[in-house]
């Protein structure tokens, strides 16, 4: 039996009915290509979510790896320590915005997320206010899947009416409408100030993605609206989390979304991109004061443990990806591809069924009027050549950053054509 026939008797796949379509199978990648079981080879526009920032099976990556299989694919962190995990947290800790001093490696990002909850509210209790248990969040956002990362999730996105009662209940702040290049006004952040102001006793952290809103609507909004959350948080000692997961990693044009803003987080998560798309890893960085905090309090340590905490191979392939962002001209290709991508996606604005076109760094999005349909749009793409993958009514594009400008025409010119012939509307 074919693999996809397989597949479909047995295989759960991301957000999907028990037997989803349409299916591809994909037998090899390298550098920003896909090749199918069929041959067809396709350009890869998703850097596999955020990921696969140097494209594919990069050699820098694969021989850190291939080195580290060797030596030590896995040992247990409890106890045990070694150098690919600590030359990491050393690194993380020198590249990140402001005081952060200390990191806690996980295996996913919504794990890495979890952690950063978990802190904040160790945090309270170890200062002796136990009741501070809620987080305020911006709706729009995207956290996570576990079920506390979901409950700071966008409500609608987040499907919170469908797990009532098994969520934790959090404030929602209005997403910020202020888009990236707009003028900031006062009043852009008034919801989320007077929330703030008003349950200041109960909340915990404030918790947002910056400066881009990812999986929950792939929305760029103004660095000064983050800077002034920084700076309520600041006035009222609450910390701030920032979770750079999707931003991280030069995908904005910056190496974190909070340097388009100059503010420092006090726990920032990172993932994705982190190991440049090799291997699962992800890490909670604190500041120096949570941190302290923590160990002087009760219980007096931090309760979280994942099996495959530190992983070796995936700090091994972690080390790699940054010794690339040291050795690569990542910021140009970055503002190359964001040029490129402004000019070439604009023609999409004129075409029927299509709401917003809008770029930042190597991400760029066409937004629809209603959501595509998945049964006709993603074969129109592979048939094109190119692995787009939209979800809802957003077609957007993020690929590695080594993409050529030939290659990235063929993505941007492939959403054009598909989205002419299809109207992109469900009734099409
Ligand atoms: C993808 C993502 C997560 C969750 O990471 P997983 O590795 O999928 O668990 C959390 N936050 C943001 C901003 C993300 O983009």
């Amino acid at each position: 039996m074919q693999t996809i026939e397989r597949d479909r008797k047995s295989v759960w796949h991301p957000y999907s009915a028990p037997e989803s379509s349409p299916l591809f199978e994909v037998v090899q990648t390298e550098g920003v290509h896909l090749t199918l079981a069929s041959g067809k080879k396709l350009v890869d526009g998703m850097s596999s979510w955020w990921a696969a920032i140097h494209g594919y099976r990069n050699a820098h990556i694969e021989e850190a790896v291939t080195k580290q299989l060797q030596a030590m694919p896995h040992i247990m962190f409890g106890g045990l320590t070694h150098e690919p995990a600590v030359a990491l947290c050393e690194r993380l800790i020198d590249w990140s915005p402001g005081n952060l001093s200390r990191v806690f490696l996980s295996d996913s990002g919504s794990v890495a997320v979890e952690v950063a909850i978990k802190t904040a509210l160790q945090y309270w209790m170890a200062r002796g206010e136990p009741l501070r248990q809620k987080l305020l969040t911006l709706l729009g956002g995207y956290h996570g899947d576990t079920f506390a990362t979901m409950a700071v999730c966008d409500p609608v996105n987040g499907m919170h009416d469908f797990f009532r009662g098994n969520l934790q209940e959090h404030f929602f702040a209005e997403r910020p409408t202020c888009r990236y290049d707009e003028r900031f006004e006062e009043q852009h952040i008034s919801h989320f100030s007077t929330l703030l102001g008003e349950h200041q006793r109960s909340i915990a952290a404030v918790i947002l993605e910056p400066i881009v809103q990812g999986a929950g609507g792939m929305w760029f909004y103004s660095p000064q609206f983050l800077a002034r959350i920084r700076e309520l948080c600041s006035e009222i000692g609450v910390p701030l989390i920032l979770d750079e997961i999707a931003t991280g990693f030069g995908r904005t044009g910056r190496l974190f979304g909070a340097n388009h803003a100059d503010v420092e987080p006090d726990i920032m998560c990172l993932g994705k991109a982190l190991t440049g798309g090799t291997l699962s890893l992800a890490a909670t960085l604190v500041s120096e004061e949570i941190c302290e905090t923590i160990g002087s309090g009760q219980p007096g340590i931090l309760a979280h443990g994942p099996t495959f905490m530190g992983n070796p191979l995936a700090c091994a392939a972690a080390g790699a990806s940054l010794d690339l962002m040291e050795s690569t001209p990542w910021r140009e290709r970055v503002i190359a591809i964001e040029d490129q991508l402004r000019r070439e996606l604009e023609p999409c604005r004129e075409l029927p069924g299509v709401s917003d076109v809008r770029t930042l760094g190597a991400i760029g999005v066409v937004e629809l009027d209603d959501p595509v349909d998945m049964g006709i749009i993603q074969p129109a793409f592979v048939e094109e050549g190119v692995w787009i993958r939209p979800f809802g009514k957003l077609v957007y594009l993020m690929p590695p950053f080594i993409i050529s400008p030939a290659e990235l025409s063929r993505l941007t010119a492939a959403i054009h054509s598909v989205l002419s012939r299809h109207h992109c509307g469900r009734s099409h």
